[in-house]
């Protein structure tokens, strides 16, 4: 596949903040909207694939106005090539910042086989629908797809993940589809639970979702919930975070904790998108001229 080829629509990105784990971008898209760019620890970038998301999952800043349009294939590979040029050596590519990936099936499955012309290994994250969307996914040769969760219970599920599949359709299809991929598939197929105080981490929502979760074998990755200023909802202390993680790992659960890269104020992309403070540092390069 020629990038140069495909690229036709002009992505600039404005640096807009640094730390010693991760580097922010927003990236103003030829029709002049804005996306967020993350690059973690030096060779994995973190990339947005809608502006907006419809999904407006509530301790979300990217979903917060919903969706204006989702990013076409030359804008998704845009943005690592805008990045690039800034003289990052990358070695992975995570379509986890703004938008919901598998609301733009199309131009992400394509984006993922030009990740693999280019030896870029490709993850995604997603809430889980369409369902159809979710199920080719499963087998598709990504090299991580992790589906949010955020509930043990329909209800919660339902204020967490709002236009996402409910709780037992997404169990119902992975107890479906888990037999039939193959080792690697399902090592790299995980779920999320992202903790917020007084929302989803009381005791019977960990257990519920414990008891779905158990039976299928996958990773967990339990998030700390990064606060925003002035938002409504709160994060876990860290002592609890530490006692959720002992309860689902005695739970049965192979659960991995927040990295550093997510946890401090530049990590968590998309979530933090419309709240983050302006730029921190200058740019390596300048954005190039419009
Ligand atoms: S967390 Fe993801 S799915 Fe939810 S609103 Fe934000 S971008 Fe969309």
């Amino acid at each position: 596949m020629e990038a140069t080829a495909i690229v036709t629509r002009r992505v600039e990105l404005e640096h807009a903040g640094a730390s010693v784990w991760n580097e922010r971008w927003t990236v103003r898209l030829g029709d002049g909207a804005r996306v967020e760019a993350v690059l973690y620890r030096g060779d994995t970038l973190c990339v947005s694939s809608q502006v907006g998301c419809a999904v407006r999952c509530p301790f979300c800043a990217s979903g917060r106005n919903g969706l204006a349009r989702p990013l076409e294939l030359a804008e998704l590979i845009g943005q690592v090539e805008a990045v690039r040029a800034q003289g990052v050596p990358l070695e992975r590519v995570t379509v986890s910042g703004v938008g919901e990936p598998l609301h733009n099936h199309r131009a992400v499955m394509e984006f993922l086989r030009w990740c693999q012309c280019e030896r870029l290994k490709m993850s995604l994250t997603t809430s889980g629908g369409p369902l159809a969307r979710l199920q080719e996914w499963l087998h598709a040769p990504h090299n991580g797809l992790t589906i949010s969760i955020h509930a043990g219970t329909e209800p919660v599920r339902a204020r967490m993940v709002p236009n996402a599949p409910p709780l037992g359709a997404v169990f119902e299809l992975l107890r479906d589809e888990l037999p039939r991929m193959t080792a690697r598939r399902r090592k790299k197929t995980a779920l999320a639970y992202l903790l917020i105080a007084e929302r989803n981490d009381n005791d019977e929502e960990l257990a519920a979702f414990s008891a779905l979760a158990a039976p299928l074998g996958l990773r967990v990755h339990l998030y700390a919930y990064n606060s925003l200023p002035g938002g409504e909802l709160a994060a876990v202390s860290r002592a609890r975070y530490e006692t959720v993680y002992q309860q689902l790992s005695a739970a049965g659960l192979r659960v991995s904790m927040s990295s550093q890269a997510r946890v401090e104020a530049n990590g968590g992309c998309g979530t933090l998108i419309a709240l983050r403070p302006a730029v921190t540092r200058r740019s390596r390069n300048p954005p190039p001229a419009r």
